[in-house]
C-alpha cells in the first residue's frame, strides 16, 4: 500500500520504517529541512536502537523515501499517518497546533478516497475535529481513524513491529479494512486489533499512559518510606512485582519520570477532566508526586553537603530521560543541573546519546566528557541520572581514586548499598537498605 507518514520524529520515523519494513511503499514528511536532508543522506535525527538499520535497508529499496512536499505526497498515498507533536500548552492542555496544521496541508491534496490515521497523542474528540477541518477544505471523500501509538523509546522499533495491540478507533467500514490490513503483518502471533470508536481510541492512549506513571508514582514513594524505615526497595518491589496481577514492569523507583509523553500526557488528561467537571483524583496525586520525586536527589545532596555545595565539582552520567534513547525531553537530569547551576556547582556531563541535545541546551554553563572516567576526575560527587547499562560495572577502584570526595547519588539504585560502602563511597540512593 502507499502510505505517507507526516512528522520524522520517534513515532514517525519508526512508523515508516516499521510499514516499509513489510512491503508498503512509504513517503516520510517533515518541514524541518535540516531534518530531511539529513534522512536523504543517510543520518538519523534521532537515537533509536535497531532503527538505523531498518531506515537503510528501506530507502536503499526505494520502499522508504523522505520529502517536505506534504500536498503532493498525499495526492500520491492512500493512507496518511499524523505524527507531529501535541506539546502540553500553557495552561496544561495538548497543544493541537501541529495536527491542525498538518490536516490543513493533507486537505490540500486529497484528490481521491483518503484515511488519515492520527498517531500522535491527542485528548478525546481530536478526530471529529479534524474530520471537520478537513471537510471544511475539501469536498473529496476521506475518513478519520484515530491510532494511538504505544511504543516506548529505547524499544520502539520492536514495539512497533511487535504490538501487545493495535487500537483502531473507527466509524467507516472501508477504513477500518485498509487499517486493519495494514497491521496484519505485525499481529501474526495473535496479539488482538481491537476496534473502537475514535473516542474511547484517543482516550485509551491517556489511560494507557496514566497507569503506567502511577505505577512508578507509587514505587517512588514506596521508596521514600524505604528510605525512612529502612526496608528495602528492591525486595519490597520484587514482593509485589511477582503478584501477576500486579505485574514488575513499571515498579522502578528513580528520580522522577519524564519524556516526552507521560508529564505532558498526564496534564493533558486532567485538564480534559476538569474541562468536563471530572476530578481525576488519582492522576492528580501521580502528577503531584513526582514533582515531589525530582526534589528528592536533590534534598540529599543538599543534606550531605549541609546546604552548600557553591564551587564544587559535580559529575552527572545520564542526560536522558531514561536509557537508550538521546531524547532529554522533561528528563529528571535537566532539573538536577538547573538546581546544581543555581546552587553555584561545577557540572561535568557525560550521556551515551544524549550529548548533543544538551550542549545545545546549556552551552558553555556545563563541562562535557566523552567517558564516566574524565567526567568523575577531581569530583566532589558523582550523580548517576539515567540507567544506561554502561554505567552498571564501571572500575570502581579508579572512580574512587579519581574523585576529590567520594560520594555517589545515585538515582536510580544501581548499585548495592553494602558493596559501594565496603568499597569506601558515601553512597545514596533510592529506598535501598543503608
Ligand atoms: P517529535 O517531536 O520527535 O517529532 C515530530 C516531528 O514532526 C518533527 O520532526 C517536526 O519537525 C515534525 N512536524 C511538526 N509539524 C509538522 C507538519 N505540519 N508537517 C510535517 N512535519 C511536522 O515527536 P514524537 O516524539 O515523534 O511524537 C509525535 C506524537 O506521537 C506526539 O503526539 C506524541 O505524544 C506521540 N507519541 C510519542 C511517543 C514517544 O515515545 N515519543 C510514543 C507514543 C506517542
Amino acid at each position: 500500500m502507499k502510505v505517507a507518514v507526516i512528522g520524522t520524529g520517534y513515532v514517525g520515523l519508526v512508523v515508516g520504517a516499521g510499514l516499509a519494513e513489510t512491503g508498503n511503499i512509504v513517503t516520510c514528511v517533515d518541514i524541518n529541512e535540516e531534518r530531511i536532508a539529513g534522512l536523504k543522506d543517510g543520518n538519523l535525527p534521532i537515537f533509536e536502537p535497531g532503527l538505523a538499520t531498518i531506515v537503510r535497508r528501506n530507502f536503499d529499496s526505494g520502499r522508504l523515501r523522505f520529502t517536505r512536499e506534504t500536498v503532493k505526497t498525499v495526492s500520491d498515498s492512500l493512507i496518511i499517518f499524523l505524527a507531529v507533536p501535541t506539546p502540553m500548552d500553557e495552561d496544561g492542555s495538548a497543544d493541537l497546533r501541529h495536527v491542525l496544521d498538518a490536516a490543513r496541508q493533507v486537505a490540500k491534496g486529497i484528490n481521491e478516497f483518503k484515511v488519515i490515521v492520527n498517531k500522535s497523542t491527542v485528548p478525546v474528540g481530536t478526530a471529529a475535529k479534524v474530520k471537520q477541518l478537513i471537510a471544511s477544505i475539501t469536498d473529496k471523500p476521506f475518513a478519520v481513524v484515530s491510532n494511538p501509538e504505544f511504543l516506548k523509546e529505547g524499544n520502539a522499533v520492536t514495539d512497533f513491529l511487535k504490538p501487545d495491540r493495535v487500537v483502531i478507533g473507527c466509524d467507516n467500514d472501508k477504513a477500518e479494512e485498509i487499517i486493519r490490513e495494514l497491521y496484519q503483518p505485525f499481529v501474526r502471533t495473535g496479539h488482538p486489533i481491537l476496534t473502537m470508536s475514535p473516542l474511547s481510541a484517543e482516550l485509551t492512549k491517556y489511560a494507557a499512559n496514566a497507569l503506567l506513571a502511577t505505577k512508578i508514582s507509587f514505587i517512588n514513594e514506596l521508596a521514600i518510606l524505604c528510605d525512612k524505615v529502612g526496608a528495602d526497595i528492591n525486595e519490597v518491589r520484587q514482593g509485589v512485582g511477582t503478584d501477576s496481577r500486579i505485574g514488575s514492569s513499571f515498579l522502578f523507583p528513580g528520580m522522577g519520570f519524564g519524556g516526552s509523553c507521560f508529564p505532558k500526557d498526564l496534564r493533558a488528561l486532567n485538564f480534559t477532566a476538569l474541562q468536563n467537571k471530572v476530578e481525576l483524583q488519582v492522576v492528580q496525586a501521580v502528577i503531584k508526586a513526582n514533582d515531589h520525586q525530582k526534589k528528592y536527589i536533590p534534598q540529599k545532596i543538599s543534606q550531605h553537603f549541609n546546604g552548600n555545595i557553591t564551587g564544587l565539582n559535580f559529575a552527572v552520567w545520564g542526560l536522558s530521560f531514561k536509557a537508550n534513547t538521546d531524547d532529554i525531553r522533561e528528563s529528571p537530569a535537566m532539573l538536577l543541573i538547573d538546581f546544581l547551576l543555581a546552587e553555584g556547582a561545577i557540572v561535568n556531563v557525560y550521556d551515551p546519546q544524549a550529548l548533543a541535545a544538551v550542549r545545545e541546551k546549556y552551552q558553555d554553563r556545563l563541562i562535557y566528557h566523552s567517558n564516566v572516567y574524565d567526567t568523575v576526575a577531581n569530583a566532589d560527587a558523582l550523580v548517576i541520572a539515567t540507567e544506561w547499562n554502561e554505567f552498571r560495572h564501571p572500575d570502581f577502584e579508579k572512580i574512587l581514586h579519581s574523585m576529590y570526595q567520594p560520594v555517589v547519588f545515585d538515582g536510580r539504585n544501581l548499585f548495592s548499598s553494602n558493596a559501594m560502602k565496603a568499597l569506601g563511597f558515601a553512597y545514596y540512593s533510592i529506598g535501598q537498605a543503608p
